[in-house]
């Protein structure tokens, strides 16, 4: 594909956008499924609060960030429909005042943080959306819990009724290869596949977050219906 070049930014943003809807329907169309069943959300963290909002205005919906405290900033400052994704590591003294603000949680890594999200969102009278982080790859400079771990994880989760689980969430390591990301993405598939049958009213764990600007085409042919992308939206754009 020939890159986008355009001299303004919405115009860069809008070929960015088309090319990622392109890869993405080409990468549903191989996987055999239906490109609206997987929704992107654009990771705002490497560009400016007016950059995000011009993806806004060109029809963006979804928007993520990694940092709580840049979250709020954003969104405070971007006008319009938009549904915001706590992408990164939340700290419990964060919780009272992202919740308000969040779609889903994509990080949920200890249980620690689910009872002070369940604790606040009592208070707030909320309920909140949350992704459970696995660390597959088992790096250990990555958060989440181990694969063994999940099970436990949503047994106590089930009991936290504020909370619903709706599905898992991973990162792969980054490699120049993206198909060496494939088994990463395919055992949060089947994890999932494995603890979905019995869970609590509030764990339908039906989404999987996987895969960034590097993976996601692979991330959507093993099943992701959530995918996190950033770098590639904005090629051509000044990022911070
Ligand atoms: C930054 C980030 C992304 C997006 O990464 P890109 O490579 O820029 O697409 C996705 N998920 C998480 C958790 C991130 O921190």
């Amino acid at each position: 594909m020939e890159p986008c070049v355009s001299a303004n930014l919405t115009g860069q943003l809008a070929c960015n956008l088309q090319r990622l809807k392109e890869r993405m329907a080409r990468a549903a169309h191989r996987a055999g499924r239906r490109v609206e069943d997987i929704v992107p959300v654009a990771v705002t963290k490497s560009v400016d609060a007016s950059v995000a909002q011009a993806l806004v205005d060109l029809g963006v919906r979804d928007l993520g960030e990694s940092r709580p405290q840049e979250l709020w900033r954003k969104a405070a400052l971007v006008q319009g429909p938009v549904r915001w994704h706590q992408i990164g590591h939340l700290q419990r003294n964060k919780v009272r005042r992202t919740l308000p603000l969040i779609y889903q949680l994509h990080s949920l890594d200890s249980l620690r943080l689910a009872e002070r999200i369940q604790q606040e969102a009592d208070a707030l009278d909320l309920t909140v959306s949350v992704f459970v982080e696995v660390n597959v790859s088992g790096e250990p400079t990555k958060g989440g819990f181990s694969p063994e771990e999940v099970a436990g994880v949503l047994d106590v989760l089930g009991r936290l009724p504020r909370l619903r689980v709706v599905g898992l969430m991973t990162m792969a390591p980054w490699t120049p290869e993206p198909s060496q990301t494939r088994p990463v993405f395919a055992a949060l598939r089947e994890l999932r596949d494995k603890l979905r049958d019995g869970l609590a009213p509030n764990c339908p764990l039906t989404e999987l977050s996987m895969g960034m600007s590097n993976d996601f085409e692979i991330a959507i042919e093993e099943g992701a219906t959530v995918i996190r992308v950033g770098t590639a939206l904005f090629e051509g754009i000044q990022t911070s």
